[in-house]
């Protein structure tokens, strides 16, 4: 539209997920800054030569891995996903290559490389199982007769028992060059790791649980880049475990964040996402909660209602009958009954046919309620057999009432396919508390005075004797 301005999108919405990546990338990098600061303002040559403190680190570093590959393999049993799977198998391998690396900590002055390489690899192998599990993140989940295939996790430990026989052989071996040996699978790791977080942003893989992963994907990368700059024993070694751990213990929490929810990474939604489903769900309850209440109307009025003429049933007059006798204090009030009976009805229906009859039915209730009051309530009884409640009314009043729907119908001849049929009506009045004491009884006493009304010759009013 002319005129209309545009603002920038810079609303708090944008703003605030601004500041929410930023702060995840900033979280993301935050190790380079340290393995920088240590390195242009540390001397490489300051050393904390400590075996039982690294011996008590890779302990802690092994039961941590230990435990949260056990977590990820029960996330994958339960869920399938194969991601998980070579997460598990990757934790597996992490453990079982890195162990050497706590095991011989005290061999360090002697073979240094013994000591060294199983660090490197484990982190190798690692990020290897990681790679292989991002190509199959989001893919269809494993079914569950395949989850504890032996001969997948059975292969991978034998690979990893390999690997350390083979490091443990370089290392002892004055075979090939150690050192590039080390920062080829230092540098390997690394690059594969940075392979892996390309993908996913990339992939623009978004997941909360995948925020998690990333995030220590970049911490074990750094981990390799302080690794390859520092010296054994020296702060930016030390610094590189902490890193490492650093990732490790976030990639577990995300790990056992999975566990207490979907036990997949792939399906825990973000805050923002579960807030929108649940918008939609509440929508939908809604509407299915008006449905019910209109079905369940209209079940009501079908349970009540008789479906030609649109009246009480029989069942619904008689629980009304019940309520109002339940309500009436007879010194103070009471109510009374009409039975009406259609005249030689059989006969308009062997005349016209029953179609008419129906529609002689239908026309008769539409006189009766145009007569009645609001709080009468006409009910079919059955056939062409009407009952009238009348709250609040003496027979006396009944009875006037009753004569003026008899003359009423017979004065109004009904007007039906080109047929005008005259019709004629017999009533039979009570009165609760004076003709009946329950529904009953005074059911009873209408339809006593109704056959009295049809003996008497018919299109009568009835309200006394007998009873
Ligand atoms: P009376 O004056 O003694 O009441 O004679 P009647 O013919 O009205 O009484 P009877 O009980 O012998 O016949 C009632 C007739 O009503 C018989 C039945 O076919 C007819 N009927 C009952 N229900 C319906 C209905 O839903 N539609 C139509 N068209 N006829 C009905
Ligand atoms: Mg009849
Ligand atoms: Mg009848």
């Amino acid at each position: 539209m002319e005129g209309e301005k545009t603002f920038p999108k810079f609303d708090t919405r944008t703003i605030t997920k601004t500041y929410a990546r930023v702060f995840e990338s900033g979280l993301a990098v935050l190790p380079a800054f340290i393995i920088a600061y240590l390195h242009f303002f540390q001397d490489p040559a300051r050393r904390f030569s400590n075996p039982v403190f690294h011996e008590i680190a890779i302990t802690a570093a092994l039961l941590t891995s230990g435990f949260v590959g056990y977590v990820t393999w029960q996330c994958y049993q339960s869920s399938g996903e194969v991601f998980l799977r070579w997460l598990a198998l990757g934790f597996m391998g992490f453990t079982t290559v890195y162990t050497p690396h706590g095991l011989f900590t005290r061999f360090a002055e002697d073979n240094l490389f013994l000591f060294m390489l199983y660090g490197p690899a484990s982190r190798f192998v690692l990020s290897c199982c990681l790679l292989i599990g991002l190509f199959h993140y989001g893919k269809k989940m494993d079914p569950p007769e395949t989850r504890k295939q032996r001969t997948f996790w059975g292969t991978g430990f034998a690979l990893f028992i390999a690997i350390n026989i083979l490091v443990g052989f370089i290392s002892t071996s004055a075979f090939g060059d150690r050192l590039f040996v080390r920062l080829f699978m230092e540098g390997g790791a690394g690059l594969l790791l940075l392979i892996n977080i390309s993908i996913i942003l990339w992939r623009r893989i978004r997941s909360p649980l995948m925020l998690v992963f990333t995030i220590s994907l970049a911490y074990f990368a750094q981990s390799s880049i302080s690794f390859i700059v520092s010296g054994a024993w020296n702060h930016q070694w030390w610094l590189a475990h902490a890193i490492f751990a650093s990732g490790f213990f976030y990639m577990g929490y995300g790990v056992v964040q999975a566990f207490h929810t979907t036990r997949s990474f792939s399906t825990v939604y973000s805050q923002e996402e579960m807030m929108a489903q649940l918008t939609t769900s509440q929508t939908r309850t809604q509407e299915a909660l008006q449905q019910l209440q209109k079905v369940n109307k209209n079940l009501s009025h079908l349970a009540t209602t008789d479906p030609l003429t649109g009246v009480s049933n029989r069942r619904h007059l008689l629980d009304r009958i019940l309520i109002e006798i339940s309500q009436t204090t007879r010194i103070e009030s009471t109510f009374s009954l009409l039975a009406i009976d259609l005249d030689h009805f059989k006969d308009i229906n062997d005349r016209y046919g029953h179609a008419v009859g129906d529609r002689v039915l239908i026309d008769f209730v539409k006189q009766v309620q145009d007569i009645i009051r609001p709080a009468d309530l006409l009910g079919r009884m059955g056939g062409e057999e009407f009952t009238l409640l009348l709250p609040h009314t003496p027979l006396e009043g009944a009875a006037i009432l009753a004569e003026r729907i008899r003359q009423a119908i017979k004065n109004t001849p009904i007007s039906v396919s080109g047929h005008t049929i005259p019709l004629t009506i017999s009533i039979g009045a009570a009165q609760f508390g004076l003709d009946g004491e329950n529904e009953e009884t005074l059911l009873e006493a209408a339809d006593k005075r109704l056959y009295h009304a049809k003996e008497s010759g018919r299109n009568r009013v009835m309200s006394g004797a007998p009873t």
